[in-house]
């Protein structure tokens, strides 16, 4: 199918791009990668009368390290995370969810930033970043702003993005090591969105856990963290009675939809299963 018909305007500059936004008003859309809104479109599920395609406007692609965070432009796609030294080096949970986002025809073009502004309950990159310390800044003519990621995804498709405003930059804390990360998610078919998914970012302090992030994905309108479980690792030697008892604290936290990808009771179960393998990843890789 073709989309309805739209103006489309390329700005040069995050000012440019603000000064249209604010003309158009609700009629106007960004356009990142176009990896979600164009498939919208041509199913006319999307059908707005005004593209702003930001991909023209220097300084918001790629990544860069400033001092203990990493600082992902809005244009960084998801294979410029794949390439990266410092995600390779300090935030494989990154890598990991990277490379299990779609294929590389979609890598190559869609963002981050998107990914978290789209903000599908069954999108890899807001599940995987739930579990670190992530903060997005949004410009707008008023200002900029920068908001955790706990409280940008507000429901289901919905963030605090208001009609006139971008995201222009993702920030995350390099984690303290000695620790680790990891992120799992379950498909039917290689390049699916996820049926479930869970991150964990770990600390360590010996063989004691000194710190857990446990996230959860596509069990439930936002990604959701299972801060019972990290209460409970925090500060304890890890066992296999431990993580059984986490294991179950976080099935509890997973409140999923039943659809075309599985019961309510299949995908709190497969919270329960993709916790322990992201955990048991994320520890070898602590060690
Ligand atoms: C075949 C296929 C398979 C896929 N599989 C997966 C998968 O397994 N896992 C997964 O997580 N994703 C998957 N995706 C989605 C993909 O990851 C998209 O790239 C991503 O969801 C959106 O990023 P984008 O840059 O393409 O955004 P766009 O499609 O350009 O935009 C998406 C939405 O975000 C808004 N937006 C974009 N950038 C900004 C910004 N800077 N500020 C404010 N609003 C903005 C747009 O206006 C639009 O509403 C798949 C897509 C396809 C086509």
């Amino acid at each position: 199918m073709y989309p309805a018909a739209f103006e489309y305007f390329a700005p040069r500059t995050v000012d440019e791009a603000l000064e249209l936004l604010a003309r158009h008003g609700e009629d106007a859309k960004i356009l990142a990668g176009g990896q979600s809104l164009l498939p919208m479109m041509k199913l006319r599920i999307a059908s707005p009368r005004c593209l702003i395609d930001v991909n023209r406007i220097d300084g918001l692609a790629g990544l860069r390290r400033e001092g203990d965070r990493l600082v992902i432009g809005a244009l960084c796609r998801h294979a410029d995370i794949a390439a990266s030294p410092i995600v390779h080096e300090h935030l494989p949970i990154m890598l990991d969810a990277a490379n299990q986002t779609a294929d590389v025809q979609v890598r190559n073009r869609g963002t981050v930033a998107g990914s978290l502004a789209h903000a599908d309950p069954a999108g890899d990159w807001p599940a995987a970043l739930m579990a670190l310390d992530t903060t997005v800044t949004i410009a707008a003519k008023s200002g900029r702003r920068t908001l955790p990621l706990a409280d940008f995804i507000v429901d289901a498709y919905t963030t605090q993005v208001a009609a006139g405003e971008i995201v222009i930059e993702v920030s995350i804390g390099i984690p303290a090591r000695p620790g680790g990360g990891a992120y799992v998610k379950f498909e039917k078919r290689a390049g699916d969105f996820a049926v479930a998914s869970a991150g964990v970012q770990l600390g360590l302090d010996g063989d004691r856990c000194r710190t857990a992030a446990i996230s959860l994905g596509a069990v439930g309108a936002t990604p959701i963290r299972a801060s019972a479980a990290e209460t409970l690792l925090q500060g304890k030697a890890i066992s296999p009675d431990l993580l059984s008892e986490a294991e179950r604290l976080v099935r509890d936290a997973a409140d999923p939809f039943p659809d075309t990808r599985g019961s309510v009771e299949y995908k709190r179960h497969l919270a329960g299963v993709l916790f322990r393998r992201s955990f048991a990843i994320a520890l070898n890789r602590s060690r």
